[in-house]
């Protein structure tokens, strides 16, 4: 970070900034007295708040060289990071990693047949969604906890997979876990949700992160790095921190009422050169339409996606959640062919931003 100061700022102006960085951020500073004064801060600059540095006599102008999402940038991180699901089930780096299933629970036969669906179409990872954030409060939100959370175990005893299931509600944290769940993945809707974000970071169960869709990219690797860092409220670094998170792409509000989110495939390249974190993509959730769901995929893969994340539901039609969006027994050869092309593109490097691309094996 560097600090500008104006010019004809005093002597008096520059010592205060320079003691709010160093006493406040316990950070270190070195000043060049030129024409313009500038002062060099030294250290993890992602806890200095611009606002408050701005806002003393005789800044001019504050300018972020690194990126504030330092744990999740690849500045600091060069290469891919691949986190560990379960026995076998790996994301990020080279694997394409399929999370499948219906968009909530809605009944254990609804449930179970859903799931053994998604299963011998090949996906990885379960949806198991207890809770359910909705783009209308009145539209179902899931079963009674205890409920949801039975008839999620047994979907996991009766597929063998591992499963993953939202967040809304920081008090069920505790009973997800003991439940079995493996994955925790934040909503769009909740992906700047500070306390949750904070208690995920003391755990170490992967989490997928979603895009807020009203995000931008510094918003949402920000959110991500917060995770892993594990900092508490006053920017104090209170414990090691979730370093298992996995982004997933969604899309944007857009003015196009026709798909249901502005999902811009030039983003999954960017974040992939951006950050090492695994990189997924969800076709169900931004298209809206089951019928634009096959080609997204293949659009997001061919994009550098590694990963899927998409609705399959045993009876779309009989839906009490999204069914519009669900795929059925299709989601097998969607898997198949994503695969294909995936292994097509390999060797096609992701662009890292230095001259030296990483080989995306
Ligand atoms: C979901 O995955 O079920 C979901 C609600 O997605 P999003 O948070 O992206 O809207
Ligand atoms: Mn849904």
């Amino acid at each position: 970070m560097i600090i500008r100061m104006s010019p004809g700022a005093s002597i008096e102006q520059l010592e205060r900034v320079i003691n709010r960085i160093t006493q406040d951020y316990g950070l270190r500073c070195e000043t060049i007295v030129s024409d313009t004064t500038v002062i060099g801060v030294k250290g993890i600059a992602s806890v200095v708040d611009e606002g408050r540095i701005l806002e003393l006599p005789g800044v001019d102008r504050v300018i972020r060289i690194t990126e504030k999402y330092k744990d999740a940038s690849r500045s600091f991180h060069r290469d891919d990071s691949v986190i560990d699901i379960a026995p076998g089930v790996r994301a990020g780096g080279p694997h394409l990693t399929f999370f499948g299933g219906p968009c909530a629970i809605e009944s254990e036969k609804q449930a179970i047949e859903s799931a053994m669906m998604a299963k011998d179409a090949g996906v990885d990872v379960l949806r198991a969604f207890v809770d359910k954030s909705r783009t209308s409060p009145y539209d179902y939100r899931g079963l009674e906890l205890q409920k949801g959370l039975e008839i999620a175990a047994a979907m996991k005893e009766a597929t063998g997979l591992p499963t993953v299931s939202e967040l809304i509600d920081l008090r069920h944290l505790d009973a997800f876990l003991k439940a079995g769940i493996d994955v925790i993945q934040v909503g769009a809707r909740s992906a700047q949700y500070s306390p949750l974000l904070e208690e995920l970071s003391r755990i170490e169960n992967p989490v997928v992160l979603k895009h807020g869709f009203g995000n931008d990219l510094n918003e949402w690797l920000c959110a991500a790095a917060y995770i892993m860092s594990g900092m508490d409220r006053e920017g104090r670094v209170a414990g090691s921190g979730n370093r298992n998170v996995i982004l997933c792409y969604r899309g944007i509000k857009s003015f196009e009422s026709e798909t249901r989110f502005g999902a811009d495939t030039g983003m999954i390249p960017l974040v992939r050169m951006r950050s090492h974190l695994p990189l997924i993509a969800d076709p169900s959730h931004s298209g809206g339409d089951r019928r634009l769901v096959e080609r997204m995929t293949y659009a997001f893969v061919a994009a550098g996606a590694q990963g899927i994340e998409f609705d399959i539901h045993n009876n779309p039609a009989e839906a009490l959640c999204d069914g519009k969006q669900a795929v059925q027994e299709d989601a097998g050869r969607i898997i198949a062919t994503a695969r294909r092309i995936h292994a097509m593109l390999d060797g096609i490097g992701i662009e890292t931003g230095s001259s030296v691309p990483v080989a995306a094996v």
